[in-house]
C-alpha cells in the first residue's frame, strides 16, 4: 500500500523536470495561460497529493484556438501534401517513441496506472496508432462514377467523389487512457487534414500536454494542434463553437447526450465513444481456467475503468460455480498498491468522487440481494484504491446489473441455455463490447452473430488495435474510430458531375 510520499519523487529526470515546469496549454504553436488567469489543480490519485496545477480554460481561450485551428486549415495544414502530413505523424511516433519512458511514468503518476501497464500497454499503442494513421494520409480516396443522367438527352456526364476534410474537429476525451486517446482522436484528424482542439480530461491533462510538446518539436505548423485544459467548460464551448465542424467525444453516455443535443444548433458533424455494460459469455465447453483468466481480465483491467470492460458475466450453469470461485480467488488474491509499485497489480481509482461512486454501487448490490463473494472494500487513504469486487446470482433488475459502474466490480449471472444468455447479454441499453468463450467456433459465430455490440471477441476481451474499427451501437454512441472507418470520420465526400461537351 503506498504511503504519503509525493510520488513525484519516484519519476525520472525527464518526467520530474516536466511536473516542475509552469503549466500552460497550447494554443497557436504558444504555450499560454489562460485568459482568466485562473488554474486547475491536477491530483495524484495514489496519494491525494496535488502533482501540479494546468490553466483553467474558458470560452475565449476556446475562441482563441479555434481561430488558430481555422487559419491552419486554410493556411499552413491544407498547403501541405499528403505525404508531408504522414511524414510529421510518423516524426512525432518517433518522439513519443524516445520518450516513452517518461510519457508512461507521466501516465502512472497521473491516471494511477500500473507503470508496466503504461509502458508496455498505453505507450505501444500510442506508438503503433500514430504509424499505422500516419499511413493513411497518403491513402485517401474517392470514386469514379458512370451516371446515366436519362432525363438529360444527347449528353454525356461523368462523375467522381472527393474524400475533404471535415475541417476544425473539437475533440474531448476522458481519463482512463489520457495518451491513447489523445492519439485516438488527434492522428487520425490530421491524416485527413483536418486541424485540431483538443480538450484532455480535467483529472489527466498531462501526457497530452507533453504530446503537445512533442508535437511543436516535430515540426507541426501552428495552430494544426491546439490544446486547451479545463474542466467541462472549455469541452462546453468547444461543441457550441460556430466555427468548429465536427465533436468528436469519448467519454460518458450522459455528457454524449448533451453534445448531440447543444450540437444540433450548429449542425455539427458527431462521433461519440460512449459507456458500455459489456457481456462475457462463457459456455460449457470453455477451458474453465482460460474463462477465468479472460474474464477477470475483461472486468479488472485499467481498474475496471474501460468503457468495454466486461462488467456482466453470463456462465451456463454447469462451469458457473467452478468459475465464480476461480474469480473471487483472483480478486482476493490482487496486490493493490501505486502503479510505482512493482509488486502492484492494480493501482487507485482515478478520484474520491470516482471511488465514493464505485463504493455506492457495492453498497447498493448488497443492498438489492447480490452475492458478494469477493472484494469491494474501500482501502482507508490516503489515495483511492479499492478492492476488486465480485458479486455473484446478479439479477437484471439490479442497479449493477443495468448501470455502467467504470471500476473493478463484476455482476455475475447463470444461464442455462444459449438463447436466454444471448436475451440476457442483449438486455441492455448499451452496446459497446462484448465476448464469448467456448471451444466451438460454430456456435460462437452464432453468438456473434446475436450480439448487439461494436466490439465482438470470441476467446479473448478488451483487445484494441489500429486496424481494427471501434465504437458501439445503441446508446454506446455511434461512428467507428481507428482502422479505414476513422478516416471516414474526418472527411466529407463532395460528388462532382462534369458534362462531357
Ligand atoms: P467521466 O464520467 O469518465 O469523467 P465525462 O463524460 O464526464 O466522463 O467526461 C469526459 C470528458 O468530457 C472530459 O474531458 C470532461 O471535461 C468533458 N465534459 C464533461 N461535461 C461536458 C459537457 N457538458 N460538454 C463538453 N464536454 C464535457
Amino acid at each position: 500500500m503506498s504511503d504519503m510520499i509525493d510520488q513525484k519523487s519516484r519519476l525520472g529526470a525527464a518526467a520530474r523536470g516536466f511536473v516542475a515546469k509552469p503549466g500552460r496549454m497550447l494554443i497557436d504553436g504558444q504555450w499560454v495561460e489562460s485568459v482568466s488567469g485562473e488554474s486547475i489543480t491536477v491530483f495524484d490519485p495514489a496519494t491525494g497529493l496535488e502533482i501540479k496545477r494546468v490553466p483553467a480554460g474558458t470560452a475565449a481561450d476556446i475562441d482563441r484556438a479555434v481561430s488558430a485551428a481555422r487559419r491552419a486549415f486554410e493556411g499552413s495544414w491544407s498547403a501541405l501534401r499528403p505525404v508531408e502530413r504522414e511524414r510529421l505523424l510518423l516524426k512525432l511516433a518517433d518522439l513519443v517513441e524516445a520518450n516513452a519512458e517518461e510519457l508512461a511514468e507521466l501516465e502512472t503518476l497521473d491516471n494511477g496506472k500500473i507503470l508496466m501497464m503504461a509502458r508496455y500497454g498505453d505507450l505501444r499503442l500510442a506508438i503503433d496508432s500514430l504509424r499505422y494513421m500516419a499511413g493513411w494520409a497518403t491513402k485517401i480516396e474517392g470514386t469514379t462514377i458512370s451516371p446515366s443522367f436519362a432525363y438529360v438527352p444527347d449528353a454525356r456526364f461523368a462523375s467522381q467523389t472527393l474524400r475533404e476534410p471535415v475541417g476544425v474537429v473539437g475533440q474531448i476525451i476522458p481519463w482512463n487512457f489520457p495518451l491513447v486517446m489523445a492519439v485516438w482522436k488527434i492522428a487520425p484528424a490530421l491524416a485527413a487534414g483536418c486541424t485540431v482542439v483538443l480538450k484532455p480530461a480535467e483529472d489527466t491533462p498531462l501526457t497530452a500536454l507533453r504530446l503537445g510538446e512533442l508535437i511543436c518539436e516535430a515540426g507541426f505548423p501552428d495552430g494544426a494542434v491546439n490544446i486547451v485544459t479545463g474542466d467541462a467548460g472549455p469541452g462546453a464551448a468547444l461543441v457550441d463553437h460556430p466555427g468548429v465542424d465536427k465533436i468528436a467525444f469519448t467519454g460518458s453516455t450522459e455528457v454524449g447526450q448533451i453534445i448531440q443535443r447543444r450540437a444540433a444548433d450548429t449542425m455539427k458533424r458527431l462521433s461519440l465513444e460512449l459507456g458500455g455494460k459489456s457481456p462475457v459469455v462463457i459456455l460449457k465447453d470453455a477451458d474453465v481456467g482460460q474463462a477465468v483468466q479472460g474474464a477477470a481480465q475483461a472486468i479488472f483491467f485499467n481498474h475496471g475503468q474501460v468503457c468495454t470492460a466486461g462488467s456482466r458475466l453470463f456462465v451456463e450453469r454447469p462451469l458457473y460455480d467452478a468459475v465464480i470461485e476461480g474469480l473471487a480467488e483472483v480478486a482476493n488474491g490482487f496486490v493493490v498498491g501505486s502503479g510505482f509499485d512493482q509488486a502492484s497489480q492494480m493501482g487507485p481509482l482515478i478520484s474520491s468522487r470516482q471511488r465514493d461512486r464505485v463504493q455506492s454501487y457495492l453498497e447498493s448490490g448488497q443492498r438489492e440481494g447480490g452475492r458478494l463473494v469477493a472484494g469491494g472494500t474501500a482501502i482507508d487513504g490516503p489515495g483511492y484504491f479499492f478492492r476488486p469486487a465480485v458479486f455473484a446470482d446478479a439479477r437484471p433488475d439490479m442497479t449493477i446489473y443495468r448501470e455502467e459502474i467504470f471500476g473493478p466490480v463484476l455482476a455475475a449471472t447463470p444461464f442455462d441455455d444459449l438463447d436466454s444468455a444471448v436475451a440476457m447479454a442483449n438486455d441492455s441499453s448499451y452496446g459497446l463490447g462484448a465476448s464469448v468463450w467456448t471451444r466451438d467456433l460454430l456456435l460462437a459465430n452464432r453468438v456473434v452473430r446475436a450480439l448487439k455490440a461494436g466490439s465482438v471477441w470470441i476467446n479473448c476481451h478488451n483487445l484494441l488495435d489500429p486496424a481494427v474499427p471501434f465504437g458501439g451501437y445503441k446508446m454506446s454512441g455511434y461512428g467507428k474510430e481507428l482502422g479505414h472507418s476513422a478516416i471516414d470520420l474526418y472527411t466529407e465526400s463532395k460528388a462532382v458531375t462534369m458534362a462531357l461537351g
